[in-house]
C-alpha cells in the first residue's frame, strides 16, 4: 500500500498559480491597474471559453469586438488622437494580459493598435494623425502592416520590391506583401514601397475596400496562431493620393522606429504567452493524479515548474525595465531587439515544458497548452526573427556590423 503525505490525502485547497510572482502589475498607479483587470475580465469571460473552437475553424471571433471596443484600449501608450494613451508599462502589460489568454488576439491588437496605428501615430502630419487615429482607436476602421513580401523577409531594409512612382498628385503602388495580418478583412493597409525616383523606403495608406487594383487572398493552412486572419497582398498600379502618403516618413529607418515599438510588444506578448501556458500546465500538475498522488507532488515536475516560473520572472523583469527606458525615451533598437530574442527563446522553451508536463493532453487543444505551444512558434518568428534580433544586439555590443 502507497503511504501519502498529510496535505494529499486530506486534498487541502491548492493555491492557484500564480504568475505574476515579483508583482510587476503591482507598480502601476491603480487606474491602470483597473484598466488592466477589465482587459483581464474581458479575456477570461469572452475569449478563454470560445477561442480553441475558432482556432479549430482558422476564425476569427467578431462577435467579441463590440466588447473589445468597450475596453477602450487602442493606441495604449500614444497621447492624443481619442487613443488609450497611459505609461509604457500599461501599454506593455496590456499586451501581456491579452497574451495570457491568447496569442492571436494579442497579435490582432498588436498590428491594428501597434504596428498600424503605430506607423500613422510615428510617422504621419498633425493632419493625417487627426484623420485616421480617432477612427482606429474606436475600432470603426481596423488596419493592418505591409512590410514583408513573399521574397522578402528579413532583409527588406534593403531588398523591398514593392514598387511606389510618383504620378502627379498621386503614386502607383506595385508589387505584393505576404503575411500581412488582418489583412482579408481590415479596412487600411499601411503599405512599405520603395520610391522608383529616389530608391527609398516610403509608407502609404492604402483602403482596402475602394483602391481598384488592391486584393488580398487568405493565408492558408497555417499551424500557429490561426485565429489571426493573415493576407497575401496584391497591389496592381494601385492609385494612392500624396495625402495618404506618410509625410514624416523617408526612409527604411522610419520604417524600423515602427518595429522598434512593436519589438518592445512582441517582447511583452511573449511572456504573456508562456504565463498563460503555464498556468494551465501548473493547475493541471495539481489535478493530474498518478502513483496515487498529484503529478506536482513529484520533484521532477517540481523542477520543471521553477524553471518555468523563472523563465516567466525573468522575462517580466526585463520587459519591466525596458518600459521604464521606454517611459524616459531611452529605448534603443538594440534593447527592444535584446528582449524580442530573449523572451521569445524563453517562451518556446516554457511552451514546450508546459506541453510535456500535460502529458498525452497536452497536444489536445482541449488542455489549451497545445495552442500556446502552437502559436508561440509565430511570435518566435514574426517582426523579425530570433537571428535578425540577435545581429543587431551584435552590433550594438560590438560596434561592428554584421549585416550584409
Ligand atoms: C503569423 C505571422 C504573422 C505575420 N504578420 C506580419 C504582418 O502583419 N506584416 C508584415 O509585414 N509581416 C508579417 N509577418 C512576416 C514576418 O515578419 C516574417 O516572417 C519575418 O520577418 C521573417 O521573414 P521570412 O519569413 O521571410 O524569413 P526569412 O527572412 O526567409 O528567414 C528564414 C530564416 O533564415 C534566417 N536568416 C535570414 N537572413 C539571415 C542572416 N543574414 N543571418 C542569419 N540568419 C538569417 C532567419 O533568421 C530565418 O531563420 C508575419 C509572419 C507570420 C509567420
Amino acid at each position: 500500500m502507497t503511504t501519502q503525505p498529510a496535505d494529499i490525502k486530506q486534498r487541502k485547497p491548492l493555491p492557484a498559480p500564480n504568475v505574476d510572482f515579483y508583482e510587476l502589475a503591482e507598480t502601476l498607479p491603480a487606474d491602470e491597474r483597473a484598466t488592466l483587470k477589465q482587459v483581464r475580465e474581458f479575456m477570461q469571460s469572452k475569449v478563454a471559453p470560445i477561442i480553441n473552437k475558432y482556432w479549430a475553424e482558422d476564425a476569427f471571433p467578431f462577435g467579441i469586438l463590440p466588447a473589445l471596443k468597450e475596453l477602450n484600449v487602442m493606441g495604449a501608450g500614444m497621447q492624443g488622437y481619442e487613443c488609450r494613451g497611459g505609461s509604457a508599462l500599461l501599454f506593455g502589460l496590456i499586451a501581456m494580459e491579452l497574451a495570457r489568454f491568447d496569442a492571436s488576439i494579442a497579435t490582432f491588437v498588436g498590428v491594428h493598435s501597434g504596428l498600424a496605428m503605430g506607423s500613422i501615430y510615428l510617422g504621419g502630419s498633425e493632419e493625417q494623425k487627426r484623420q485616421w487615429l480617432p477612427p482606429m482607436a474606436r475600432m470603426e476602421k481596423i488596419g493592418c502592416f505591409g512590410l514583408t513580401e513573399p521574397l522578402v523577409g528579413s532583409g527588406a531594409s534593403g531588398g523591398l520590391t514593392t514598387t511606389a512612382k510618383r504620378a502627379g498628385d498621386s503614386w502607383i503602388l506595385n508589387g505584393q506583401k505576404k503575411w500581412i495580418g488582418n489583412a482579408p478583412w481590415c479596412d487600411v493597409s499601411v503599405i512599405w514601397a520603395r520610391d522608383l525616383a529616389d530608391n527609398q523606403v516610403k509608407a502609404f495608406i492604402v483602403e482596402n475596400k475602394s483602391t481598384p487594383g488592391f486584393s488580398v487572398e487568405k493565408i492558408q493552412n497555417k499551424i500557429a496562431l490561426k485565429v489571426v486572419q493573415n493576407g497575401l497582398i496584391t497591389l496592381d498600379n494601385c492609385r494612392i493620393p500624396e495625402a495618404n502618403r506618410l509625410q514624416q516618413d523617408s526612409s527604411f529607418r522610419d520604417a524600423a522606429r515602427v518595429l522598434r515599438m512593436t519589438r518592445f510588444l512582441v517582447a511583452w506578448e511573449a511572456t504573456g504567452c508562456q504565463m498563460g501556458a503555464y498556468e494551465h500546465a501548473v493547475k493541471y500538475a495539481q489535478e493530474r493524479m498518478q502513483f496515487g498522488r498529484p503529478i506536482a507532488s513529484f520533484q521532477l515536475v517540481q523542477d520543471l515548474i521553477a524553471r518555468m516560473l523563472a523563465n516567466v520572472t525573468s522575462c517580466q523583469c526585463m520587459v519591466g525595465r525596458m518600459a521604464q527606458l521606454q517611459a524616459e525615451g531611452k529605448m534603443t533598437d538594440a534593447h527592444a531587439a535584446l528582449s524580442k530574442a530573449f523572451t521569445t527563446a524563453r517562451m518556446r522553451e516554457t511552451v514546450a515544458w508546459a506541453r510535456e508536463l500535460c502529458g498525452g493532453n497536452g497536444i489536445s487543444l482541449d488542455y489549451d497548452v497545445a495552442r500556446f505551444f502552437a502559436d508561440s512558434e509565430a511570435l518566435y518568428s514574426y517582426e523579425g526573427t530570433y537571428q535578425m534580433q540577435n545581429l543587431i544586439v551584435g552590433k550594438a555590443a560590438t560596434g561592428l556590423s554584421a549585416f550584409l
